[in-house]
């Protein structure tokens, strides 16, 4: 007899403050995540059958029943992510806006008339089937709702697979959705690995498209999976963001946003502005601001209100972030707490070169490299040497300088005089090797529904 005959029945699930093992969760496998399609599958024809007004109504009640749970939602996240509870809260807020902005969709699948001879012509946005969501562990339920609740509201099943580090509000989120009224198996949570559950979803011939934020290795590989049966895929990809520093911008205020756009959740964040490009002439004086303010970050318990900088995910995260600090200097550190847990301290690496590999590949970890440029065409070159387009920011006074600077980088989300990325209400994607799709906003919905076009003999 096998001496271990199911050996992943069960994800022992890792508070990484702690490393102490906060829950565990039974694990689908291969065969349940058959089921759970086939389940979806059949749940689809009474779905799209819910009047618009009351798929509505339903998704705007999961809104206000992950309100209503906000507090313990975001304490839940942030243990178990290892992020400061005030940004769990954020983001679990963020959750309940992304239903609340979707609960409006279902009343405004609007399709056209187009003139032709001879008849009538309209279009309509179809349902797509079953969608597949594939999400990572850093903003975990967050993220899994920038799809759950464009693909409900547009009239889709949906079966989520969260990364198995942090499936733990998406369960929470599974619960919710069926106290708020949701039919059965319209939204299942299958807790499993990438390997095993990922690719069965992936490879299932009765998914009809695949949603997916996770690295650009991963994305590679279920794109060529999905290639197969010519499902749709989206994809949210890796990113090595620039925040480039004009010497006429407002130092103080561009050296105070930059670590919480490079340091806060611990770096674990695909737009993390993590090449800090600055004027040469303002070098000096802008690494002297950002230092001061990345050692005075506070690291430390994700419960505590006064932390802003968490662990790691996972003791692999820290072994490969640490790897990164072999060639080249070190400038500053902060400081993390001794003893258990997956520190690892806010770092700037200056000066670099831009080919040194901590400027050019993904670290996902709290390690900014501040790069000196000349002036604005070095900028641009600088900013676009890369395999990535997800993120950015420029920082001027100069409005003219802005914007041509913002129509040049190849990016697919950029903010002037500001770090922020997403917005419930505004398109949310990568260019390059960062994406294929975009979420949130006006489009996401287009990448939900098929698109049909009729025509009608008068
Ligand atoms: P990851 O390793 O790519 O995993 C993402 C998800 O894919 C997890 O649920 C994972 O499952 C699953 N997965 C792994 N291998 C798979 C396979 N062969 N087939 C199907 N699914 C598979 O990424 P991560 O380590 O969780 O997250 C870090 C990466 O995500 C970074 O590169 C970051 O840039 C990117 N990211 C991008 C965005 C964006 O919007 N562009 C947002 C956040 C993160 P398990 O881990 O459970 O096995
Ligand atoms: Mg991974």
């Amino acid at each position: 007899m096998p001496s271990n005959p199911v050996p992943d029945a069960v994800v022992d699930v890792i508070e990484p403050a702690t490393e102490a093992v906060m829950a565990r969760v039974p694990a689908a496998d291969v065969e349940a995540t058959r089921a759970a399609v086939a389940r979806a599958k059949a749940a689809l024809p009474a779905w799209r059958a819910v009047a618009p007004r009351d798929r509505a109504l339903l998704l705007a009640r999961i809104g206000a029943g992950v309100e209503a749970e906000l507090e313990a939602l975001a304490r839940l996240e942030a243990r178990n992510a290892g992020k400061p509870i005030g940004d769990a809260r954020g983001e679990i807020a963020l959750v309940a806006d992304t239903f609340r902005y979707f609960a409006a969709a279902p009343e405004r699948l609007i399709g056209q008339t187009i003139p032709v001879a001879g008849g009538v012509n309209m279009t309509f946005r179809e349902p797509l089937g079953v969608v597949g969501l594939i999400t990572p562990w850093n903003f975990p339920l967050a993220i899994a709702s920038w799809k759950i609740a464009p693909a409900l509201a547009a009239g889709n099943t949906v079966v989520l697979k969260p990364a198995a580090l942090t499936p733990l509000t998406a369960i929470e989120l599974e619960r919710i959705a069926r106290e708020a009224g949701l039919p059965e198996d319209v939204f299942t949570v299958l807790v499993g690995s990438g390997r095993v559950v990922g690719e069965a979803l992936v490879a299932d011939p009765d998914v009809a498209k695949i949603a997916f934020t996770g690295s650009t290795a991963v994305g590679r590989r279920i794109g060529a999976l999905a290639a197969e049966s010519i499902t749709r895929v989206t994809l949210e990809l890796g990113g090595k963001s620039a925040n480039v520093i004009f010497a006429d911008a407002d130092l103080e205020a561009a050296a105070a946003a930059a670590p919480g756009a490079v340091f806060g959740n611990a770096g674990q964040d695909c737009c993390a502005r993590a090449r800090i490009l600055v004027q040469r002439s303002a070098v000096d004086r802008f690494l002297e601001l950002f230092v001061a303010h990345t050692k005075a970050l506070r690291v430390g318990d994700p419960l505590d209100e006064a932390t802003q900088m968490g662990p790691l995910i996972s003791a692999d995260q820290l072994s490969e972030v640490r790897s990164f600090l072999d060639e080249v200097p070190i400038a500053a550190q902060g400081r993390t707490p001794d003893g258990p847990g997956y520190w690892f301290p806010p770092t700037v690496l200056a000066p670099v070169t831009p080919d040194a590999r901590a400027a050019r590949d993904e670290i996902f970890g709290p390690i900014a490299c501040v790069i000196p440029f000349e002036g604005e065409a070095e900028a641009i070159a600088m900013a676009n040497d890369t395999i990535y387009g997800l993120s950015g920011s420029i920082w001027t006074r100069d409005g003219a300088r802005a914007l041509r600077m913002a129509r040049a980088i190849e990016s697919g989300t950029l903010s002037i005089n500001s770090n922020t990325s997403v917005r419930v209400t505004t398109p949310f994607g990568g260019f390059k090797q960062s994406g294929i799709g975009r979420e949130l906003g006006p489009d996401a919905l287009n990448h939900y529904t098929e698109l049909k076009n009729v025509f009608m003999a008068t």
